[in-house]
């Protein structure tokens, strides 16, 4: 007979698996080998070997959160860009990426990551300048990562000036260092490189098809910015007469692999255009509603879009943005209905996410054979109790701030609320320093 052995082992746990055939299940265990889930039952198999047991009575297991869609140099201009305008690299008067040296971005990129994996996020869509050292630095915490290097062929230098000009020189020199990022990264297990094509006014259509034609050409994802701002729309409208899904779809752009971020300015053709093509919506609820807008997410969600959830540019707790896309549905709904409960926001933040990065065969949900990229919630707090239903009072309540652990492909890189690979303290002073000298330069 063969003697189960695993690496760690979670009992008398609360797992909310997002696995819609066993969605909660109380009082059970988890068990680890080889970065794997390998174990999911009531108790442990007979016999079986662990290097280490965790009893995890009072404690909630969640799958990572795949927070899709992330700017983590943006970091530097939190507490100020958010009441300014609506993007901080449309926003005139705050440092931006341009400015950015490759050790200052490797900095911040540090903070925003590890803020994210610290509410819980096993894997962020990390996209902006400087992605070779971003990614580098990210990838140091450990965590799954779907990088990209911020590409787009307008002068960005020019667009704070209300000029939007392109120029082929910009565009190649950022999609080669984009491609030379995802050669890179290729064979890492936890980095999946993607495309950015930055948003439909700030990248020609040529250029559009041309990163259309690499990406089939390689089966590299896009990610993008569409609907994001009246600005992108009427810019997109004049140069081609199109709205920016349009123009997604007439360049080739438009398919499986494309991940839409934001998505506020699309109309019932751009919706049903986007579900049927199979491009997944990126939904940013909290960071649309401090701009004063929202995405017409239920009618998007009615078109059949697979929807994915991200924080953007504010901070990185997806279960607080769990409670924002739920909410602000039901703002625009007008009551709560069955559309919009607790199981769909949690399916978007897990299943949803991995989904769109094309990873929902290994990791989104507690299921034996998935990767082990996996959370857990210390419920043993007076804002979580009593534990009637640990789903609704996660979503309702919670907070990342509640996260105890987690584990990317079966490694703690969270243990007691703290990174275990890096000091805190010291990413965050070394931060600080950085934002007071970019801040310093404006
Ligand atoms: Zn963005």
């Amino acid at each position: 007979m063969q003697i189960p052995q695993f690496d760690i082992a979670f009992t008398h746990a609360t797992l909310l698996t997002a696995n819609a055939a066993q969605p909660e299940l109380r009082d059970a265990t988890i068990a680890i080998a080889d970065g794997r889930i390998a174990w999911i039952g009531q108790t442990l198999p007979e016999h079986a070997q662990c290097k280490r047991v965790v009893d995890a009575s009072g404690k909630v297991i969640t799958p990572g959160f795949v927070n899709v869609h992330t700017h983590s140099i943006l970091t530097m201009v939190r507490g100020v860009a958010a009441d300014l305008g609506f993007a901080p690299s449309y926003t005139p008067g705050i440092p931006k990426g341009t400015q950015v040296t490759p050790e200052q971005a490797r900095v911040l990129a540090r903070l925003g990551a590890l803020e994210a994996l610290m509410f819980g996020s096993t894997l962020i869509g990390d996209n902006f300048v400087c992605a070779d050292a971003t990614t580098e630095a990210m990838a140091e915490l450990g965590m799954r990562l779907t990088p990209s290097w911020r590409i787009h062929d307008v002068d960005f230098g020019k667009v704070t000036e209300g000029r939007w000009e392109y120029s082929a020189d910009i565009g190649h020199t950022l999609l080669q260092a984009g491609l030379d990022l995802a050669d890179r990264w290729q064979s890492h297990p936890l980095v999946d490189v993607q495309l950015a094509a930055h948003a439909v006014d700030t990248c020609s259509d040529d250029f559009l098809r041309e990163i259309a034609a690499i990406s089939s050409e390689r089966g590299l994802r896009v990610n993008t910015h569409l609907g994001q701002s009246k600005v992108e729309v009427e810019r997109v409208l004049a140069r081609t007469g199109k709205s920016s899904t349009e123009v997604l779809d007439s360049v080739g752009l438009l398919n499986d692999r494309l991940l839409c971020g934001h998505c506020i300015y699309v109309g019932d053709e751009d919706i049903v255009r986007l579900a049927n093509a199979g491009a997944h919506v990126v939904h940013i609820p909290k960071c649309n509603a401090t701009s004063g807008r929202l995405a017409p997410i239920h009618r998007l969600k009615q078109a059949g879009a697979n929807i994915a959830l991200a924080t953007d540019t504010q901070h990185g707790d997806m279960v607080e943005l769990m409670r924002w896309a739920l909410m602000t549905a039901r703002v625009q709904q007008g009551g709560v209905n069955d559309d919009w409960q607790p199981h769909h926001v949690f399916h978007m933040a897990t299943l949803g996410g991995a989904a769109a990065v094309g990873q929902a065969d290994r990791i989104g949900s507690l299921e034996t054979g998935k990767a082990a990229d996996l959370v857990m919630f210390d419920f043993r707090k007076p804002h979580l109790t009593p534990h009637t239903n640990p789903l609704g009072t996660l979503v309702h309540t919670g907070q990342g701030r509640d996260v105890e652990m987690v584990l990317v492909n079966g490694e703690i890189l969270v243990e007691n609320g703290m990174p275990t690979r890096v000091d805190m303290g010291e990413v965050c002073a070394e931060a600080e320093q950085v934002c007071q000298s970019l801040w310093n330069n404006v």
